[in-house]
């Protein structure tokens, strides 16, 4: 059991906390010229307990991002509120079954294969999954994603296959301590974002760019990201168990 003060302090930091992440989100925007409106702030809720991810929906985080399938699934019960769930973490095809339908959208599409199996699925339940198309911007060989030569192409391929249905692109670019070589993988982003939106792809709409984390979430909205993904900035460091 954890204690009641205790919880009652971890509750205080995360409104604290949220509520300057959301301001500077706000000023990102106002200062890149852009509307506020059209940036998304979500909160990433990996490792964190459901008590602290329902206090910050109960503060207007009504959006919300889960890596694990499994994690998801399990705090799922205890969330109340008016929230939507993303998962962006990666997505083996093995669990593509039980997620499927369960989040509103799935970010971490970086393969046909795996487009297919989220298709099948979602054909089953009689929905049609919207998904993101994870791109690897840095061609990091530790990272998951399409490559962005190869992006225009799957997305065409991943456009005709029935029950998805792509929204946008999401990246997590190389970690670099130097923020302007992130700011032209978000550039990168950007641009490939308009291209592909333009080809009119069958079953393919740009409407969601979403990059930048708690390191680099102000650069990401200056170069076009339209959500954001940050956890530690407003839940704290993370306590992998
Ligand atoms: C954990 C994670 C985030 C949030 O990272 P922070 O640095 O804690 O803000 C964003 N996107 C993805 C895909 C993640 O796995």
């Amino acid at each position: 059991m954890m204690e009641q003060s205790y919880i009652n302090e971890g509750k205080k930091r995360v409104e604290e906390c949220w509520k300057a992440v959301r301001c500077a989100v706000e000023e990102a925007a106002v200062q890149a010229g852009r509307d506020p409106a059209d940036v998304q702030l979500m909160a990433v809720t990996k490792t964190v307990e459901p008590v602290y991810i329902n206090h910050a929906i109960s503060l207007g985080a009504h959006l919300i991002g889960e890596n694990k399938v499994q994690e998801f699934l399990g705090k799922k019960p205890e969330l109340r509120g008016e929230y939507s769930a993303h998962l962006i973490g990666h997505l083996q095809t093995n669990k593509v079954r039980q997620i499927v339908g369960q989040v509103d959208v799935i970010q971490s599409v970086d393969s046909v294969k795996l487009a297919r199996e989220i298709g099948k699925y979602s054909e089953k339940l009689g929905i049609v999954s919207r998904v993101l198309l994870e791109v690897n911007i840095g061609a990091d060989p530790g990272k998951f994603g399409i490559a962005p030569d190869a992006l225009a192409e799957t997305a065409a391929e991943i456009g005709e296959i029935p029950g998805v249905q792509v929204q946008g692109l999401m990246t997590v670019p190389p970690f670099d301590a130097d923020l302007t070589k992130t700011s032209g993988f978000f550039s990168n982003m950007h641009q490939l974002f308009i291209d592909i939106g333009q080809k009119k792809l069958h079953n393919v709409s740009m409407h969601i760019l979403s990059m930048g984390m708690s390191g680099d979430y102000p650069a990401a909205i200056r170069e076009g990201a339209t959500l954001v993904r940050v956890g530690t900035a407003i839940f704290g460091a993370r306590n992998y168990r």
